[in-house]
């Protein structure tokens, strides 16, 4: 079968011919339908040797959805020609976390070296993929893989990270999204399905920022150095309520930081990383909780999917081919996708 694979370190993933694979017992074989291509992917490719942890060759893709295709020994309750989407963060299955369906914060998965599919298990960027429990696939019905597919992550993670705010986004109150692609345009729809917070948007591209309005946000902001002020400024300079940042490098945590009022959240969900200024007479907001959510647990799809299914989120998708799939990666590097890119093998 044909998969995309990450095959050396600094060099851009590759189509390649490799064996189809077969499910072993309480494993499930998908005939791949869709694949999304997240920042993420981009991210540890951009590692260098000595902190790439996640195993050559590696088929790529974490965003995932297929047709049940062969079913391992000894698993019950699904059946072939059932179209799934795969909930990635897989876990033990049995520890405190995974038994509440939070696997994204297994409390095993580093000592028994469980991966998830693109990030260390081969991954959904190939015509088969291999789903290593019945538990980690939610059947998506009649919703189409292509457009649905990256609520496996780009919906679930926001989803996960905006759930842990609700409280503090009451009527009045206003919310932040800081980096409007994969991820971020999802956000802002889930932002509007679940609250009446208002949504301010900021992005560097003006294309995205296009997108955010599209999608719902009611202001826009080019994300730079000033724009702390002008969105303070919303808030009659009270500051926001909540920031989700989908970048996080040290120039988006200083906008947060700088936006955000007293008791409010800051959720860092993007792979950057900076330094805050933390402490009572540090200049910071008061009483501010930071968090950095990873992913989302398995009822969460459950609920993101329903979200789609009720018209409350879509995802811009454009799509290629698996033999297109490194000029996805190309556009994603160079920050010309609106949306998602998803893979169709
Ligand atoms: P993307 O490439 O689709 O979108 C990134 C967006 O950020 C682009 O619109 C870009 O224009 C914008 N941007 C870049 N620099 C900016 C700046 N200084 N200010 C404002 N906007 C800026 O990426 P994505 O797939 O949506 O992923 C977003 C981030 O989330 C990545 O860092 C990814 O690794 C991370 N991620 C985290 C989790 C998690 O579990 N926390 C899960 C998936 C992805
Ligand atoms: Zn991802």
């Amino acid at each position: 079968m044909k998969a995309l694979q990450y095959r050396n370190i600094g060099q851009a993933p590759e189509v390649v011919e490799i064996d189809t694979p077969e499910p072993g017992p309480g494993q499930v074989r998908l005939k791949v339908t869709a694949a999304g291509v997240c920042h993420s992917d981009e991210y540890i490719m951009s590692l260098p040797e000595s902190e790439y942890v996640y195993g050559l060759p590696l088929t790529l893709g974490h965003e995932g959805a297929g047709i049940v295709d062969k079913i391992g020994e000894g698993v019950k309750y699904i059946e072939e020609g059932q179209s799934m989407a795969v909930y990635g963060p897989w876990g033990c299955g049995l520890c405190y976390e995974c038994s509440s369906g939070r696997e994204n914060y297994c409390r095993n998965a580093g000592t028994y070296g469980i991966t998830p599919p693109g990030l260390g298990a081969p991954g959904s960027m190939a015509e088969y993929m291999i789903v290593d429990s019945a538990r980690h696939l939610v059947p998506l019905g009649d919703l189409d893989p292509v457009r649905n597919v990256s609520l496996t992550d780009a919906g679930l993670t926001p989803y996960h990270g905006i759930k842990g705010s609700l409280e503090k986004l009451h009527s009045g109150a206003t919310a932040v999204v800081i980096g409007v692609g994969g991820l971020g345009h999802v956000a802002i729809q889930i932002l509007r399905a679940l609250t009446s917070a208002t949504v301010v948007a900021l992005d560097i591209d003006e294309a995205k920022l296009n997108l955010a309005s599209d999608v719902g946000a009611q202001y826009t902001f080019p994300s730079e150095a000033g724009a702390a002020t002008m969105v303070s400024d919303l808030t009659n300079g009270l500051g926001v309520d909540a920031v989700f940042d989908f970048v996080a490098n040290q120039a988006t945590l200083d906008l947060g930081q700088g936006m955000v009022r007293h008791q409010g959240d800051h959720v860092l969900l993007g792979a950057g990383a900076g330094n805050l200024k933390m402490g009572l007479v540090s200049g910071a907001a008061w009483d501010v909780s930071v968090r950095s959510p990873y992913w989302g647990s398995r009822s969460e799809l459950f609920e993101v999917l329903d979200l789609a299914r009720s018209g409350n989120i879509r995802v811009h998708t454009e799509v290629f081919s698996l033999d297109d799939a490194p000029s996805a990666y190309e556009k994603l590097k160079n920050n010309q996708l609106l949306g998602r890119a998803v893979i169709v093998p």
